[in-house]
């Protein structure tokens, strides 16, 4: 049988034939696309014709098809339904086209020519001369405008920069596996819920030890430890463990490891002719510099800081009411915390869950959708689809226009990476002809009969489902624009702001149905969700802004690297952080920022998108949730416009002003 990826899928709508791709097309397919791919790439570089927009750019966008056919199916397949032969073909596959795509970007001739297009000065669209420009930075990135000794150097950096990167997350795996706690103390295990008290059984079962109540270093695992375990020299020994990570002065030690990430990281910047890492990596964002960076960090840390100090005063005194003669320690900030919720809320899972059957609440997203741009979603049977927990939909406009396919694949299992995410089959595009998108939201939910939803999840269907949006109602010409190819602080917009009307009581009334009776869920209960929500938020956002702040520090050093410690403490002390409370994560073991490249000086854009979500579902609020002209303008500033102009230029065409923190502040309680 001849290779599927050789021709346009047959199926309807395009969707790839799933059936008929044997793991041997892949390889093949792969091997034939980067042939036809580097002889794209010559014909444009050496083409003797002076350099226009079409025959360069243009060219340039139509280059790659036979890869991109292949490569949207397989690393699709690589996280949602992976096996032996896709594994394998992944660690041969991954590092090529890492090599491919740096060989396009550091080829000095298709830069020069993209450049004498810029500088030729011809008139362009707007989203052309977007395009061009991003071009050019991606080129600058990559060193394409270096001479040959200079680039031989940085990349010399690059790989040794990947290995690093790689046994710093080594060493993070290895101190976190070489850790457990067994608790065997009735009256600790008796103060644990039932979930905690199973899970930690279900991880004994994993390790070989039947019947024990075992705890890891995982984030899963330690959270509810530092929450229940009523043993405060026990919570001391597992929060020392965890904040140790990689921090013990053996062979998983990771201090000198990212000392020297971060010295190779400002040597390839200053090389690449950037001020430090952090502006390098931010010329490729909407914030830009470190400087616009802190100062918003800035102006959400003052308020986060005084409701920390707040939340911690409320804590002692919960210790010394109990009788306790000590002072708050971090080990202790979330156990005290979860009893003053206790108080406040007693609130648990079971008694809203039953509201948020899975069908119910995609149902709701669905609904939302129609509601706010009018698109309507019907179920396809007799589809081919790459596993049988996908459901495949048929998106269309009021006026019945076929706008893509969106599938949904919502169950864990065992072929299936961790966390949710979007994706698309095939990206919509319109430069000859109108190109469909093929959209897919995963997550990770028990496959369980009914399937109830936690409000995390729901929070997580919405997510993925405004990231389903971006991909479904892109409307830009050229594929590299389309969907969420935009800058990755923006990229959270779209996902973030759908959060809101899951939460909105008007809309949660209407999706959230008991399983049994069908009853609506209770109002009091729903504000009761809301209002919990803003407990505890001066320390979560105090921690995590901490690591961001710690983030850039590293990153905006020269040669000159100040020791782990000493380079924490300056950072704590600099922004008067709370002795009780730590950075979200430690330098040692922060892997964000350390065991990859994407989001060093970049764990700031959670926050940033948050800025900008809480501000644009303000718009919204002022309007009302489902004023058609603000649904109208969301649409076509922000989800049909990909990566046409500047973030910021769609962001203040669609709300009429630039983004103010006082929102976020707002909806985090802390304003
Ligand atoms: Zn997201």
């Amino acid at each position: 049988m001849s290779n599927p990826f050789y021709a346009e899928w047959p199926s309807p709508f395009g969707l790839p034939s799933f059936s008929d791709i044997e793991p041997i097309h892949f390889e093949e397919a792969f091997q034939a696309g980067f042939d036809q791919n580097n002889e794209e790439i010559d014909t444009i570089a050496n083409s003797l014709e002076d350099p226009t927009f079409a025959n360069t750019v243009v060219e340039l966008e139509r280059a790659g098809e036979l890869l991109s056919r292949v490569a949207d199916v397989f690393f699709n397949l690589s996280i949602a339904d992976t096996n032996d032969q896709i594994e394998a073909l992944e660690l041969k596959i991954a590092p090529r086209l890492a090599v491919h795509e740096a060989n396009i970007y550091q080829n000095s001739k298709l830069f020069q020519r993209v450049m004498n297009v810029k500088e030729s000065g011809v008139s362009l669209d707007a989203d052309q001369a977007q395009l061009v420009s991003d071009l050019i930075t991606e080129f600058v990135r990559a060193g394409a405008s270096l001479d040959e000794s200079t680039r031989q150097e940085v990349k010399k950096l690059d790989t040794r920069l990947a290995t690093l990167m790689a046994e710093f997350g080594q060493n993070v795996l290895k101190d976190s596996n070489a850790f457990e706690l067994i608790v065997e103390t009735p009256s600790v295990l008796a103060a644990l819920p039932q979930w905690v008290r199973d899970a930690a059984l279900a991880e004994g079962d994993h390790r070989g030890c039947s019947g024990q109540h075992v705890f890891t270093l995982s984030r899963s695992s330690i959270t509810p430890c530092l929450q229940f375990i009523n043993d405060r020299a026990l919570r001391e020994e597992i929060y020392r463990a965890y904040s140790c990570c990689g921090n013990n002065d053996d062979v998983n030690d990771n201090k000198k490891i990212l000392s020297e990430i971060a010295l190779l990281r400002a040597q390839r910047a200053s090389k690449l002719g950037f001020a430090d890492h952090a502006a390098f990596m931010l010329s490729d964002r909407m914030a830009e510099s470190s400087d616009k960076v802190r100062n918003l960090l800035d102006q959400i840390w003052q308020p986060a800081r005084a409701r920390a100090e707040e939340e911690a005063v409320a804590l002692q005194k919960v210790i010394q009411d109990e009788g306790g003669n000590f002072t708050l320690a971090p080990w202790d900030w979330l156990y005290y915390t979860e009893k003053l919720r206790k108080q406040r809320f007693d609130l648990d899972e079971g008694q809203y869950k039953p509201y948020f059957a899975l069908e119910r609440v995609r149902q709701g997203a669905f609904a939302v959708a129609q509601k706010l741009y009018g698109i309507r979603f019907q179920r396809l049977e007799d589809v081919p689809v790459y596993h049988p927990d996908v459901d495949c939909y048929r998106v269309e406009e009021a006026d019945g226009t076929f706008i893509g396919l969106f599938m949904t694949d919502y169950f864990a299992r065992s072929s299936k990476r961790s966390g949710a995410w979007m994706s698309h089959y095939r990206a919509q595009s319109h430069m000859d002809e109108r190109v469909t998108p093929i959209i897919v939201n995963c997550c990770n939910f028990q496959n369980s009969h009914p399937c109830l939803l936690s409000m995390d999840e729901v929070r997580t269907l919405f997510h993925e489902f405004g990231h389903g949006l971006h991909g479904l109602l892109s409307r830009v010409r050229y594929p590299s624009q389309s969907g969420t190819n935009v800058k990755q602080d923006f990229v959270e917009l779209p996902s973030q702001i759908m959060e809101h009307w899951a939460t909105e009581p008007e809309v949660m009334q209407a999706y959230a149905r008991h399983v049994d009776s069908d009853e609506s869920i209770p109002i009091a209960l729903v504000e009761k969700l809301i209002e919990s929500e803003k407990f505890n938020q001066g320390f979560a956002t105090s921690e995590y802004l901490a690591a961001s702040y710690l983030d850039l520090a590293w990153h905006e050093l020269g040669d000159n690297v100040p020791q782990v410690d000493d380079l924490e403490a300056m950072v704590a002390e600099g922004i008067g952080l709370n002795a009780a409370i730590d950075p979200r994560y430690l330098s040692t073991y922060f892997q964000h920022i350390f065991s990859g490249e994407s989001y060093s000086a970049g764990y700031y854009s959670y926050i940033w998108a948050e800025v900008l979500d809480a501000d644009g579902f303000e718009v919204f609020k002022e309007n009302g949730i489902f004023d058609p002209q603000t649904a109208k303008a969301f649409r076509k500033h922000i989800l049909q416009a990909g990566g046409t102009a500047d973030p910021g230029v769609l962001y203040q065409r669609f709300a009429g002003h630039e983004p103010v923190v006082e929102p976020l502040l707002r909806q985090r309680g802390l304003a």
